[in-house]
């Protein structure tokens, strides 16, 4: 008997059938003597329906206005489960995020929590209430309307899971667990039984979809007991936690990212100060920059190139153009057609040979490395976008072929 967190994504509330399901697991956890919080996400691709039909009245809406129109999603949820639950017979309130006490900043859009106030759920606890609870929503100090960035759901469960010294927090998918591949490019991948916080964290940085980084940074936070699991079947799922035995494997996962478009600029003047400035200006911008690399050019200069999200891309060029002619730059050359590969593993901090193992398998598959970057727990390449199915097979092989059955 304890405090159980839920979580919900869109795929396992997206028709009635999978309601009736969800209700089936929640109330299957209360009858056994628990607490249970549920956190849901909007059914199906209504949040993406949302933003096509916002994108239809105006094509630059408010911020405000846009997660005073996305929250509504998590409404419908929310209220559709709770019926459901009602219909079993048990006792259950839905709460709007802000009902639930989540206070944010003012970033619309992609809001943090600053706070939950814990009282509202207390008292429906107390009353023996199964509680749901809008996920990916909160209000600011103004009283208005935020969310907290796509796929925010999983960070109100976690952020609910340390407010109320949860004993577990179930994110509940349609898959079977964090797998080492995306098992729809990846035949045999397989699902982890466990992986620590700090390889999640990569992972889910890194394009790997299952959880949204912020929530696992916050769950590594609080230490959080997190476990994503399938609402489909009822099987173990993945244990998220502090440390795991690293023996047992040495790569954890390998993950893709698409959206990853590279920037160049070409022939710059080879003296102190460029670098600081190209970087000082995107940041001012808000412009987040990921691999940078820095080569020597032809007459005595050097060129940048440093990958930025699709979305920052043109932004990115219009401030370069701007100051093109100051930095005595030649050329500034963009390119999408790319794809950002990686392997995660907390292993290849005491076993040499990884990065080796990683660019034999590209090799193998004659596969053209552009970009390299590595930190403690991870390789990054970036490959050319024609490539990347063929990359992560021939990866996830090279690495998986000790745990593959
Ligand atoms: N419904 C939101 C989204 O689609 C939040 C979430 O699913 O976690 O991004
Ligand atoms: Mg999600």
């Amino acid at each position: 008997m304890g405090l159980i967190v839920q979580k919900f994504g869109g795929s396992s509330v997206a028709n009635t059938e999978r309601i009736q399901n969800v209700a089936r697991i929640v109330t299957d956890t209360y009858a056994k003597g628990n607490n249970v919080i549920v956190v849901v996400s909007a059914q199906g691709d209504t949040t993406d329906d949302f933003i096509e039909k916002a994108a239809e009245v105006n094509e630059n809406p408010s911020k405000r206005e846009m997660d005073v129109l996305l929250s509504a999603g998590e409404q419908i949820s929310m209220s559709l489960l709770a019926m459901a639950i009602e219909k079993l017979g048990f006792p259950v309130k839905s709460l709007t995020g802000w009902q639930a006490g989540f206070l944010t900043d003012s970033n619309y859009g992609m809001a943090r929590i600053r706070r939950i106030n814990n009282e509202r759920i207390e008292n429906e606890l107390g009353k023996k209430n199964i509680v749901i609870v809008a996920g990916f929503q909160g209000l600011n100090r103004y009283d208005d309307i935020t969310t907290l960035g796509r796929g925010g759901s999983d960070t109100s469960a976690v952020a609910l899971a340390a407010a109320f010294h949860a004993d577990l927090c179930q994110i509940y998918t349609d898959v079977d667990g964090v797998d080492t591949a995306d098992p729809r490019l990846v035949k045999n991948a397989r699902k982890l039984d466990e992986i620590s916080y700090d390889e999640m964290l990569e992972l889910a940085t890194l394009g790997a979809q299952v959880l949204h980084n912020r929530s696992v940074e916050m769950a590594k936070k609080y230490g959080i007991n997190l476990e994503v699991v399938s609402s489909l079947e009822r099987k173990p799922g993945t244990w998220v936690k502090e440390v795991t035995d690293v023996e047992k494997m040495l790569i954890k996962g390998v993950a893709r990212d698409n959206d990853v478009a590279r920037i160049s600029i070409i022939g710059l003047e080879d003296k102190p100060g460029i670098a600081f400035r190209i970087f000082s200006i995107l940041a001012a911008k808000k412009i987040n920059v990921d691999i940078i690399l820095q080569s020597i050019g032809r007459d005595g200069t050097k060129d940048i190139s440093f990958t930025v999200s699709r979305s920052h891309k043109d932004a990115a060029v219009a401030v370069l153009e701007e100051i093109k002619k100051s930095l005595g730059a030649h050329d500034i050359v963009c390119e999408d057609n790319i794809s950002k590969i990686s392997v995660v593993g907390a292993g290849m901090q005491s076993n040499p040979g990884v990065a080796s193992k990683m660019f034999e398998a590209l090799t193998d598959a004659n596969i053209n490395i552009q970009m390299i970057s590595t930190s403690e727990i991870k390789i990054s390449v970036l490959i050319d976008i024609a490539d990347s199915e063929r990359a992560v097979v021939a990866i996830h092989d090279a690495f998986m072929v000790d745990y593959i059955k």
